[in-house]
């Protein structure tokens, strides 16, 4: 007889997010991406013996800012450490990084997962450099030869690492979606996943449910986005059970996502602190920042992503669904709120954003960035469509050709001549020609048939290429039905 173990996950993220400053951490050579191989390099950067490392002011400003954002405790004196290993791209053979005493502590996301709030503690916060790249030259198997770039060596990276706080890969998606907004309506990190600005490493683990211990837990490398992310974890979690239902162990290791075949590989059994034989800088003072500097850095903290929901449903009076949606990037939230202020329609300014234009966006794969149509003219379309000057329908192929070819609403109206007709006159002429043509559907709804109206409006909607003004052809036809038979409304 077999009994089947109901097994939990659990998840904690380590995040390296690379900082928007304009100069490295420790010199003064440019962080910029895209450079020519080694252009962007110093002394400091290139780890020659004897140059001196001096902390970028602006590094720890915009630590301190996303410390602040999420709710940690700034430690009054951190320090760095050496954390040593050998890897060809890293000279110094040592990465400067934080150790005991990093830069922030404690801190907390919330975010909601399928409608349920869930909140993930942030363990801790530091600061480190990057390393350099590899570039391998010719096939990889035949091992040619492989370039170093160092531009990258000392750009800043700020590594946030939550407690084991999540329980499926849709939570640590959501977690990294939440935890990306904000760095990005920080200013503090572009999150650009593709681009490696914004690195996860997903730590998983199995535990009978019900149980508080911590199970034996899996490091997974090299996921390059939110969808990569929830299928590596989906992927070990599954591995992990096998392993256990086989009566097998886990044993701790670190894994690379194979984005290809969509499974982890193993890279290297588990590293211990112990083997980094950390020890303090000693090229670098112990960092204070003062409770003044932190208070004037709290003042400059944007409104973040929860607080901007609640917002649009208060100011907007838009569905919380609708806000968080609109809210989940900072660019997407500018978006609709430019287009909710200069149409002063913002319930259907939310409807369009995220129907019509996402849709758009989505199906093209851009972003909201890219948007062919800008705020100003949407909301110029949604002026004409609440004015009554186009229907609901013409508005939408209007969009489309908006979308398409660039060109204002108006202008696309004007020369196809899409004005809604609404004057009586004309549109009883309509009418009249769908009561002729149509005798059978009239008099199923004198018999009673009420959905011959809807069949009937169709058709004159069809008869005037969707310009005419639904409710009053309706209107008109209802006059018409029941004024030709009196009393036959029952
Ligand atoms: P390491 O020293 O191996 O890097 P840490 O204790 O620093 O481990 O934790 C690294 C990350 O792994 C953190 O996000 C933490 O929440 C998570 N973590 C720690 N233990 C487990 C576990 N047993 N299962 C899942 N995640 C874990
Ligand atoms: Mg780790
Ligand atoms: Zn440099």
């Amino acid at each position: 007889m077999s009994t089947t173990v109901a097994y939990e996950a659990v998840i904690g993220l380590e995040v390296h997010a690379q900082l928007l400053t304009k100069s490295k951490i420790f010199c003064g050579c440019s962080a910029a991406f895209g450079a020519s191989p080694n252009s962007q390099t110093c002394p400091v950067c290139l780890g020659m013996p004897g140059a001196l490392p001096v902390l970028n002011r602006r590094v720890v400003e915009f630590a301190i800012k996303t410390a602040l954002a999420l709710g940690c405790d700034v430690t009054p004196v951190c320090r760095f450490h050496r954390k040593n290993y050998f890897y060809p791209d890293m000279p110094k053979n040592y990465q400067i990084s934080q150790y005991e005493l990093p830069l922030a502590w404690r801190g907390s996301v919330g975010f909601a997962v399928d409608g349920t709030a869930r909140r993930v503690r942030i363990h801790r916060l530091h600061l480190e450099e990057d390393v350099g790249k590899l570039l391998h030259a010719g096939t990889l198997q035949a091992a040619d030869y492989s370039l170093v770039d160092f531009n990258r060596s000392g750009v800043p990276l700020m590594e946030i690492v939550s407690e084991p706080d999540i329980r499926s890969p849709e939570e640590a998606a959501e977690y990294l979606r939440q935890l990306r907004a904000i760095l990005v309506y920080l200013g503090v990190c572009d999150g650009n996943m593709e681009e490696g600005s914004l690195r996860c490493d997903a730590n998983v683990s199995l535990r009978r449910t019900g149980s508080e211990e911590l199970g034996v837990k899996a490091e997974v490398k090299n996921m390059n986005s939110f969808k990569s992310v929830q299928k590596a974890l989906a992927y070990e979690i599954q591995r992990q059970t096998q392993v256990l239902e086989a009566g097998g162990k886990i044993v701790q290791e670190t894994r690379l996502w194979d984005a290809d075949q969509e499974l982890t590989l193993s890279m290297r059994s588990k590293e211990y602190a112990h083997d980094y034989r950390y020890f303090p800088e000693p090229d670098l003072v112990p960092l204070a920042a003062s409770p003044h500097w932190i208070d004037e850095i709290r003042t400059t903290l944007p409104e973040l992503p929860q607080q901007r929901r609640a917002r649009f449903v208060e100011e907007y009076g838009i569905p919380d669904y609708d806000a968080a949606v609109l809210t989940a990037s900072k660019p997407l939230a500018d978006y609709y709120e430019a287009v909710a202020q200069a149409s002063h329609e913002s319930k259907l300014a939310s409807n369009w954003v995220m129907v019509e234009l996402l849709g758009h966006l989505n199906k093209d794969g851009r972003d909201i960035t890219d948007s062919p149509i800008s705020p100003t003219e949407l909301a110029a379309l949604l002026a004409l469509l609440h004015r009554g000057t186009i229907s609901g329908k013409i508005a939408k192929t209007v969009f489309e050709q908006m979308y398409q070819t660039g060109k204002p609403a108006e202008l696309i109206v004007k020369e196809q001549g899409l004005t809604q007709i609404s004057d009586q006159d004309e549109l009883r002429r309509i009418v009249e020609e769908v009561l002729a043509a149509q005798p059978g559907p009239v008099a199923d709804y004198r018999k009673g048939k009420v959905q011959s109206l809807t069949f009937l409006v169709g058709m004159v909607m069809k008869l005037s290429r969707g310009k005419a003004n639904p409710p009053v052809a309706r209107e008109l036809l209802l006059a018409r039905l029941k004024g030709e038979e009196p009393g036959g409304d029952g």
